[in-house]
């Protein structure tokens, strides 16, 4: 009998693979309910999303979705086109100087095989080296607020990129992919399929010590902060978890509708350079990138790394710190709100930091009982591709 500590997709998903090879399995969860940081819920006809809004799509991503019997909601075609802020939201925001210097360095870095990140650089120094300052500024440091809601200085080279290039998905659809009643569906019908097959749930019940048979048949699927408070209060001698330092950042997802006809975004999303002085990450367009979600709304997206004091802003603190980005983002004051959801989550991105590389490159047997994101993968796409890998290789140790 499998055990799984944690309920949110990652455990969800490493139940299914495990269900998929008849192997029994438990799932503890504190919570009384699954599916972690992801839920949806409909207000006014509206879907809005807790988290994350979509899977990018992988063969078995959508293997998954054909075994719950989901079918798969694709985006729409408007939503290939995504922005980046500059003087105006952007498809491509360098100037052609800039371009022709990220070109040249990019050749460079190739012939001269330079472009693989060297021991201890960060993001920041890496980008600037293979695709000079404007290609870290406005291209690579936009897209990591998209993703790991961070400085460039702050993170570690090697580990995003290993994150971002996680490429053993082969797809048939492109892009990302969610479901009709959204992601809160899909861990509903992931939840029904396990139950199918037999697995069994205990909710409330916070595992406070974790058991000496964590090596043999126990799997940790929680998110960072929870698993780590478990390496200190367990007996795990290889846990350098406390001494390096492990850390999360606290986000905010708000998603707003407006009173009057206002200026829409044509397509996916704008992202903001931290040059740009914004006070958000980027904004989601939702109901560009998915039919039937109901009228205009946007999903701003927050971060501890901009606004440090981000989960003790009130409601209406946040609210105008996005009016005064949407006032820029469309030279526009006529946007009045007429409904806000906001999500706060505090500490729910890991840092992808050197404390973050050195637990990983330490711990090789434990990270074999982990899931999360966490552990190399950030998105659920690769988190879920892990899994599949997790229960292969634990089969293949433990035959008899
Ligand atoms: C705003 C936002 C937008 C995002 N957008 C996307 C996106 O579009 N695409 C994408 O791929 N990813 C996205 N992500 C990331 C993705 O949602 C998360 O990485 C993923 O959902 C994390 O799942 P998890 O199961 O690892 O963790 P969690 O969802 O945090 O679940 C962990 C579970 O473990 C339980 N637990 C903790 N401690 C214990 C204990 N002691 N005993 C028992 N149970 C315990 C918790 O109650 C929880 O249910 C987004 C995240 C956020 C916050």
């Amino acid at each position: 009998m499998i055990r799984i500590i944690g309920a949110g997709f990652s455990g969800l998903s490493l139940a299914y693979f495990f269900v998929k090879k008849g192997v029994p399995v438990t799932i503890i969860e504190k919570r009384l309910r699954t599916g972690g940081v992801i839920q949806s819920e409909f207000k006014n006809n509206m879907l809005i999303e807790s988290a994350a809004n979509g899977f990018l799509a992988s063969e078995k991503i959508e293997e998954m979705f054909s075994d719950i019997g989901l079918p798969i909601l694709t985006t729409n075609m408007e939503s290939r086109k995504k922005y980046i802020y500059r003087n105006g939201a952007r498809r491509w925001p360098l100037a052609i100087g800039e371009t022709i210097e990220l070109i040249f360095r990019g050749i460079w870095a190739i012939v001269s095989d330079t472009k693989a990140p060297r021991k201890g650089e960060t993001l920041n120094t890496w980008a600037r080296r293979v695709l000079g300052t404007a290609g870290n500024d406005y291209l690579i440091q936009p897209m990591v607020n998209g993703i790991f809601a961070q400085d460039t200085s702050k993170l570690s080279a090697k580990l995003v990129l290993g994150s971002m290039f996680f490429k053993k998905r082969r797809r048939r659809l492109r892009g990302l992919v969610s479901a009709r009643g959204g992601m809160g569906e899909v861990i509903l019908k992931l939840e029904l399929y396990l139950k199918q097959h037999k697995v069994q749930f205990e909710f409330g019940s916070d595992e406070k010590k974790l058991p000496d048979n964590l090596k043999h048949n126990t799997f940790l699927a929680m998110d960072l902060p929870s698993a780590t408070l478990h390496f200190a209060n367990s007996n795990i001698k290889e846990s350098v978890a406390n001494k390096n330092g492990l850390t999360s950042l606290s986000l905010a997802r708000v998603t707003m509708t407006y009173r009057n006809n206002v200026n829409q975004i044509d397509g996916f999303g704008v992202l903001f350079p931290n040059k740009e002085k914004f006070f958000s990450l980027g904004v989601l367009a939702n109901t560009k990138i998915f039919e039937n979600r109901g009228e205009y709304n946007e999903s701003w997206i927050l971060g501890e790394s901009i606004l440090p004091d981000l989960m003790t802003l009130s409601d209406q603190q946040i609210i105008d710190k996005i009016m005064s980005d949407r006032k820029r983002l469309f030279n526009d004051d006529k946007a009045e709100v007429k409904d806000v959801s906001i999500h706060r989550w505090p500490n729910v991105v890991p840092s992808y930091d050197f404390s973050l590389e050195g637990f990983l490159d330490s711990n090789p047997e434990i990270i074999s009982h982990l899931t999360g994101n966490y552990l190399g993968v950030l998105g659920l796409t690769g988190i879920h591709e892990r899994n599949h890998q997790l229960v292969e290789s634990y089969l293949e140790r433990n035959k008899k």
